[in-house]
């Protein structure tokens, strides 16, 4: 019975990430905050609140944290779509 409750577990997570990639369109990336992510401490999909968390050279580092318990539960680059042409 754990293994099939496991099993739906993991499938479950990956449905979330797939949603949260699918909802990923640039025009609107800005206005995407109901996105429900599985917490590990609240053992639930939970609203996630969305910090920025680092400016790498590749993009900007978001991390997606619980909205009840702030628990980190994911993190993505949003990566910058410009031309390496930096002439200082
Ligand atoms: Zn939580």
């Amino acid at each position: 019975m754990d293994k099939g409750n496991d099993m739906n577990l993991q499938n479950f997570i990956r449905s979330s990430e797939r949603a949260v990639r699918e909802s990923e369109e640039p025009e609107t990336f800005q206005n995407m905050n109901a996105t429900a992510l599985y917490c590990p401490r609240c053992k639930e999909a939970v609203p996630v609140r969305k910090h920025l968390l680092l400016i790498l050279p590749e993009g900007e580092k978001y991390e997606y944290r619980c909205a009840f318990c702030a628990e980190s539960v994911g993190t993505q680059i949003n990566r910058q779509e410009r031309p390496a042409t930096l002439i200082l």
